[in-house]
């Protein structure tokens, strides 16, 4: 038996693992075209800021593969032949398999700006575009950054940590509020601003203006502002990398479509990752998950099925951390504004970085977010599986306390105020 991956990000890895634990004696090929090694693509942005070599950016010693006998191959695949089970491979052989998972991740969006292949525009998505930025930044005193999400933010650190001159247009009336609450994304406008990075909201991007030789030199934005600058990133969200299936008979929407064991609508195929959508017939849309640890899960999922196993996927409590410039983010569940028979406590410090969304039902807490705290994962995750009343958490906040100190500090005071808000 030969299973072939496409795809060594995190999915991919770990399904690759999963299935040689399972599997002692079937051939895995492991492919990807970026690059030989697996590697984690959140590690990118502190490898360009100097506090992490690429070296400490591989989860695995380069010895691992040969060991568990899993074979890499660095190639683009063009093309999935699934009559025939083949691979086609730019410029080498086809590959045969037996089993196949699509573990392609995502691709950066573009929206057909004008001027947006011109030297000095790119994305953040991987080792090329990385190195493009060193190349860029080295020659540039001021940069553009559109797309007001997680990579955006990531790439205005990484240049004004160089000392470059960021401005940073988000078309949404303030940072990621497609996502946030108005509150916590107004901390985020605030620790931008102060940080020195120009954020100009309610702005689009109209046009990249170049020189005589394709350089980018300024951009125009909707509002008629013309702001002179040397590299433009775009970082404007990202979608399912599905590009090599086009041609393909394999079912896909937004991502490649599969059912809840990650199954595509070809025999032998998987999907899994940032690239799958899982059909959800019960629900008014599928799923796309497009993080790290989904990623994981997916991937031990579908290694496991692969495998032999019969199993289907549970997304679980939602989690997602992030940090915003010196401010870290964790969410849990459900956070979403105006939901009727949700309500919502919020607590601010007056005076730092510090803030706690619950949000809860008669049922109990159905969500939480963090803004410069950090909580016990698996505490907060129970508090929602277990449906937890709202004054039951607050009684048992300490318990989610990571760090003493903290709550020492802080605890009374988010209690009181979330008390008086129920009250
Ligand atoms: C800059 C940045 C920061 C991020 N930070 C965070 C974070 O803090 N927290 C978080 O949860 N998530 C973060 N993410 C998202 C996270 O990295 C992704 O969700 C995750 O990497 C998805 O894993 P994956 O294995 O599905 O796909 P990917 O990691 O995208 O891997 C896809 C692989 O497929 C290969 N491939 C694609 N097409 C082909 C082809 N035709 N032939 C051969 N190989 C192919 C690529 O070479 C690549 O190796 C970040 C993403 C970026 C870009």
């Amino acid at each position: 038996m030969h299973v072939a991956i496409i795809g060594n990000g995190v999915t991919g890895v770990t399904a690759a693992v999963r299935i040689r634990q399972r599997r002692p004696d079937w051939r895995i090929t492991l492919i990807s075209g970026e690059s030989r090694y697996h590697y984690s693509r959140p590690a990118l942005m502190y490898v360009f800021m100097g506090h992490m070599r690429y070296e400490d950016t591989k989860p695995f010693e380069d010895s691992y593969w040969a060991e568990q006998r899993i074979d890499l191959l660095r190639a683009w695949v063009t093309e999935i032949d699934t009559e025939q089970k083949r691979l086609h491979l730019l410029d080498r052989d086809p590959l045969a398999y037996d089993r196949l998972l699509i573990a392609t991740g995502s691709k950066p969006n573009r929206f057909g700006w004008p001027g947006q292949d011109l030297e000095g525009v790119q994305g953040l998505w991987g080792l090329y575009d990385l190195k493009r930025l060193y190349d860029t930044a080295a020659r540039t005193e001021q940069a553009v950054i559109v797309g007001g999400g997680l990579i955006g933010i990531e790439l205005a650190e990484m240049l004004h940590s160089r000392n470059i001159d960021v401005t940073f247009l988000v078309r949404e009336r303030s940072y990621w509020d497609n996502i946030l609450p108005k509150e916590e994304s107004g901390m985020i406008n605030e620790i931008i601003r102060a940080a020195g990075i120009g954020l100009r909201l309610e702005t689009e991007l109209k046009e990249i203006v170049s020189d005589d030789s394709r350089r980018c030199v300024a951009v125009e934005t909707g509002n008629g502002e013309r702001i002179s600058c040397q590299l433009v990133g775009l970082t404007a969200g990202v979608s399912p990398n599905i590009d090599l299936l086009r041609e393909s008979s394999i079912e896909t929407k937004r991502g490649v479509l599969v059912d809840s064991s990650l199954r595509t609508s070809a025999a032998d195929v998987w999907a899994a990752g940032d690239c799958a959508e899982i059909l959800r017939p019960e629900a008014d849309r599928n799923l796309i998950q497009q993080v790290w640890y989904t990623g994981k899960l997916q991937g031990e999922l579908v290694g496991d099925v692969i495998a032999g196993e019969e199993r289907a996927y549970d997304p679980g409590i939602w989690f997602n951390s992030a940090k915003f410039l010196d401010l870290e983010y964790q969410t849990y569940g459900q956070v979403n504004m105006d939901v009727p028979g949700e309500k919502n406590l919020f607590w601010r410090h007056p005076d730092q970085q510090l803030a706690v969304r619950i949000v809860y039902t008669d049922d109990g807490v159905v969500g939480v977010n963090l803004m410069g705290l950090r909580w016990r994962h698996e505490v907060c995750e129970r508090w929602i599986l277990d449906k937890r009343p709202v004054h039951w958490v607050l009684e048992h906040l300490a318990e989610a306390n990571f760090d003493p100190e903290f709550f020492r500090r802080h605890e009374p005071a988010i209690q009181s105020a979330l008390r008086e808000q129920i009250a």
